[in-house]
This record gives structure tokens, sequence and C-alpha cells, in this order.
């Protein structure tokens, strides 16, 4: 896995309240990161709350979060709806029938509203599943950048064959 680790940091509870010494200057990695997990604040699933930003040149593109398609009830207002289903290494993964991920939803909106996101980044809460890793190729993403890990060992050999990066940026949320 083309695995590394980026320059996220920290933004350290000093520097959130901005009470104590001098406010540190985000990093873009870390600014990227934390708009991503701003975003994941307007998540439905109660499954989880991801968010994602692609990004091309320090400029926002496109963003998303995880949640039922438009018009549709949220899982916040019904119930998620799981299903289970079995990787071929044996384990066993369970995912929400109403729910587009993060990253696919980023990805609609910027088809919706005709922006190219060819040769972009993506900022992700968390790092892909295998299902949004293979869509994210073929959007023609170059580096993923990801906070927490989500099922990582199953996108492995997809990311080896394909030259996408994968990059840790760590932030804590404020
Ligand atoms: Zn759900
Ligand atoms: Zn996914």
């Amino acid at each position: 896995m083309k695995e590394e680790q980026g320059s996220g940091g920290c933004c350290g509870s000093q520097d959130c309240d901005g009470h104590d010494g001098q406010e540190k200057r985000l990093g873009w990695h870390e600014y990227f990161m934390s708009v991503a997990h701003l975003i994941s604040r307007r998540a439905t699933c109660t499954r989880g709350h991801i968010g994602a930003v692609i990004v091309r040149d320090h400029n926002i593109l496109s963003t998303g979060y995880n949640g039922a398609p438009s018009g549709l009830p949220h899982c916040n207002e019904t119930n998620c709806r799981i299903y289970r289903s079995t990787h071929p290494d044996g384990t066993i993964e369970e995912n929400c029938v109403n729910t587009i991920h993060a990253e696919i939803n980023a990805i609609a909106q910027a088809a919706k509203h005709g922006v190219s996101i060819k040769d972009a980044d993506i900022y992700i809460t968390a790092s892909p599943c295998i299902h949004c890793l293979k869509v994210l190729i073929n959007v023609g993403i170059k580096t993923i950048y990801y906070d927490k890990p989500y099922k990582i060992e199953h996108i492995d050999e997809l990311l080896r064959l394909s030259g996408v990066r994968l990059v840790n940026v760590h932030v804590e949320e404020c």
C-alpha cells in the first residue's frame, strides 16, 4: 500500500480557543481536512458521519457527505437499513442501503454542476471503501488524504495496482 504520513498534525485545544498565545496558521492539509470534518456534520446516516472535499491547486471543487439521495428519507428520520455482504477474504461487512457515501456525493455534485475533477485530490474523514475507491480511480483522483482508517486492508491491492496515493492526515476535531 502506498500509504504515507501527511503533515496534518493537530490544531490543538489551545489553538482552537484562540486564547492561549499566538494562533497557529493552519497548513493546507489541516485546512482541507478540517473542512471535511465540518462537512461530515451534515451527514445523516446514523452508522457514521463522513465528509469529503475534492481539491485542485488549493481550490475546493466539490464537497459531499454521506446520506440518502436528494428528496428521499434520511436515516436519521427513518432508520438505517443494513445489509451484510462477505468480502473475498471472508470478512463480513455491513452497509446501509439508503446511503450514498461522501466521496461519491462529492463526485455527483461535481458532475451535476459540470466541474472537472480530473487530476484532483480528495480529503475524506475516513479512508474510502473499495467501491468508492474504484470510482475515485476512474474520475482521475491522484491522492486520497484520509483521517481515520476504515476497512483499509480491503483497498491494499487496488491502491498498489492503480498508483493512487493514500496519505494519512490527522486533525483533532475542535
Ligand atoms: Zn443509514
Ligand atoms: Zn464508500
